[in-house]
């Protein structure tokens, strides 16, 4: 019996969540690593959720792999993003330049 991080009942050794206050007991197992946590980081941090989706007991391997390729897809669309409006300050500060003398 080992006691619980939160509430400091006791809890069973085979328990993933403790019994009295819900709190996830092994790691990988919390609600960030379940799906709901993954598509609401994936939303916040981007590709940054990766690490939770490898670190993750909760979700399968397959999804894993969905949720990687999903990730990358929204990290290369990002860069795009950037890159292009990258370009068009790049164009308009040129314009601006070449316009004003
Ligand atoms: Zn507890």
């Amino acid at each position: 019996m080992n006691p619980c991080p939160r509430c400091c009942n006791p809890v069973e050794e085979t328990d993933n969540y403790c019994r009295h206050c819900g709190r996830s007991l092994k790691p990988g197992t919390g609600f960030l690593f379940s799906h709901t946590g993954i598509i609401l980081m994936a939303f916040v941090l981007g590709p940054f959720a990766l690490p939770f989706v490898w670190l993750s007991k909760t979700i399968g391997t397959t999804a894993k792999w969905i949720y990687t390729g999903l990730l990358v897809l929204v990290g290369i669309y990002f860069v795009v993003v950037c890159y292009h409006a990258f370009l068009m300050i790049h164009d308009t500060a040129q314009m601006m330049l070449g316009g004003g003398f």
